[in-house]
């Protein structure tokens, strides 16, 4: 497995490769790898030849400076699991490898109302952030394919938007949520929760899981409202949002009968702010 700090040596190997009409992957990560990590990494190696994973704290796209810098940075332990799951290549630049003039460079593009909804709501700018690391990353690498997680399911609509308005030939494939055996789903934050967090946490899944089970019992509204009260008098939980919403536009859904419709979450566990999802239809 080959390692690259720049994105001239990353592209000197990618370059024969390219030109022998291999297929490049793409899988954008920030490090600190988990099971969830590496199901994008397998599911790449069935749609491409070559498989890139890059590791990148992106400053752009945290609101929060504590969030930031207590972020883990595992590194060496991420460098065995990729190599272990056959990776290809792995680009860690340093933050003035991607943003030469500063981390304050100038970028705005129009996303659609969704980058204000849900995240967007709590955590301003944030898709802004993401698409911009997103889209320089895609500069660097070129791929033909690109992996996201439906863990973040915002990100991957967001990620569409900003394909689109660039008019890039890249496609995106979206991979299942890996779950710990008891339903929480995997995240680098984790790590953060203290054991009684932990089982807290179980929150998250389990509200989300009454939807799924309960989706033809109760209108909408009453679902939400039992989903919503899985959180009360939880010490130590604060829920940001539960939504039932489309899964295209991210507005709260209006009808069962709608075509896309999932249903997400975010609640600060402890200290640590954790998402999750889970598609209804
Ligand atoms: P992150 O390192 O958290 O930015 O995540 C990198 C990629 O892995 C994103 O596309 C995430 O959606 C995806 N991902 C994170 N957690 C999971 C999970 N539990 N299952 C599947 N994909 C995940």
């Amino acid at each position: 497995m080959e390692i690259f700090k720049t994105k001239a040596s990353l592209h000197a190997f990618l370059q024969p490769l390219k030109a022998s009409a291999k297929k490049v992957a793409l899988v954008p990560t920030m490090g600190a790898l988990h099971s969830g990590h590496i199901s994008l990494i397998k599911l790449a190696q069935q749609n491409a030849d070559i498989i890139i994973c890059s590791i990148f704290v992106n400053p752009t796209q945290f609101t929060d400076p504590k969030d930031l810098e207590k972020y883990p940075r595992p590194i060496e332990h991420d460098l065995a699991m990729l190599a272990d799951a056959g990776c290809n290549g792995v680009f860690m630049p340093n933050v003035e490898e991607m943003y030469p003039g500063g981390a304050d460079e100038a970028w705005h593009i129009d996303l659609g109302n969704a980058e204000f909804l849900l995240e967007g709501e709590f955590r301003k700018g944030h898709y802004q952030g993401v698409t911009q690391i997103v889209k320089k990353l895609f500069d660097a690498v070129e791929p033909d394919v690109a992996m996201f997680g439906q863990k973040d399911f915002q990100q991957v609509l967001m990620i569409k938007n900003m394909l689109a308005h660039f008019k890039l030939p890249i496609k995106i494939i979206v991979c299942p949520i890996i779950r710990e055996d008891d339903g929480l789903a995997m995240s680098s934050r984790n790590i953060h929760l203290s054991p009684i967090d932990r089982k807290n946490s179980l929150v998250l899944s389990k509200s989300l899981q009454f939807v799924i089970d309960h989706f033809n019992e109760y209108p909408l509204v009453e679902l939400e409202e039992k989903a919503k009260s899985f959180y009360n008098n939880i010490d130590g939980v604060e829920l940001d949002y539960f939504t039932i919403a489309n899964g295209d536009t991210l507005e709260p859904a209006k009808s069962k009968d709608e075509e896309n419709l999932v249903a997400l979450v975010a609640a600060k566990v402890g200290s640590t702010r954790l998402i999750d999802n889970m598609i209804i239809k």
